[in-house]
């Protein structure tokens, strides 16, 4: 299947969507403390939708059951909400979409709760930077797996992580679910031109421990096998027709990372 282009204005209309989802994500990271518990941070979240006049992209996706992935510790991604309350030590990750007009944005953040072991803030800072470094890479003319590469080797240079072999970030725009599929792991140099009009959601899932994981019985939760702990940072980007990348769910469009990483924004969105 092709890779949808979007237009300026249609991108325009993502970007809308990009800000519900970091202004939602601001408001869970603010919120989220030790006594808490995922429902909750689902019922805000789900609050705050309705405010932006936005709707969930999760919430019956395949018959999901909420408007956030909540995953806690050795849960990298997927987690349900439910009511057993967050303590001191926590590592819980919010993965989060919404729809304006049509158009999805998608972006998800790690954070610890209360005191957090030194490496657990290691894992999810290496993520983080993983991801962008993901995205400084995907420029207007490059090929789809040098953002896997970059991604990869900004992990393996930190430590030794796992990273999740069967999921991956993914085109975006009128579903939330598109192609391409990009991979968090391979060689630079292969798979289709990056050219403007493209939106593309990056996603780097990595553990303490082994790369390997399975499902649990609620056929949605994704665990390490080894009981590790994992971390997951999301942003959706597009090259604008400038041919400039935007970040579509960061408030600033990724100027001060992307700009750290001597990479311009898009000035038209
Ligand atoms: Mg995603």
């Amino acid at each position: 299947m092709a890779i949808e282009i979007k237009s300026l204005e249609q991108l325009k209309s993502m970007r809308k969507a990009g800000l519900v989802v970091a202004d939602t994500l601001k408001l869970i990271k603010e919120s989220a403390q030790v006594g808490m518990t995922t429902v909750e941070l689902d019922e805000m979240a789900a609050t705050n939708l309705v405010k932006h006049g936005a709707t969930s992209s999760f919430l019956g996706y395949h018959g999901f059951p909420a408007v956030i992935c909540a995953s806690v510790n050795e849960e990298v991604v997927h987690g349900i909400p439910n009511k057993r309350k967050l303590i001191s030590g926590d590592l819980l990750s919010i993965d989060f979409g919404a729809i304006i007009d049509g158009w999805h944005g998608d972006a998800a953040i790690s954070i610890g709760l209360g005191e957090v072991e030194a490496a657990d803030q290691k894992l999810m800072d290496v993520c983080e930077e993983s991801m962008w470094r993901g995205i400084a890479a995907g420029k207007n003319g490059a090929k789809l797996t040098d953002i896997s590469e970059a991604i990869q080797r900004y992990i393996d240079s930190q430590g030794k992580y796992g990273i999740l072999r069967e999921y991956g970030g993914h085109g975006i725009g009128s579903a939330m679910h598109q192609e391409p599929h990009i991979l968090n792991f391979g060689p630079a140099g292969n798979g289709p031109d990056l050219v403007a009009g493209m939106a593309l959601a990056i996603e780097p899932m990595i553990t303490r421990g082994s790369e390997k994981t399975k499902v649990l019985s609620d056929e949605w939760t994704v665990v390490s096998q080894d009981s590790s702990k994992g971390a997951h940072f999301e942003h959706s980007y597009a090259i604008a027709p400038d041919g400039k990348v935007f970040v579509l769910t960061a408030v600033d469009g990724g100027k001060a990372e992307l700009g750290r990483l001597g990479v311009e924004i898009s000035t038209l969105l």
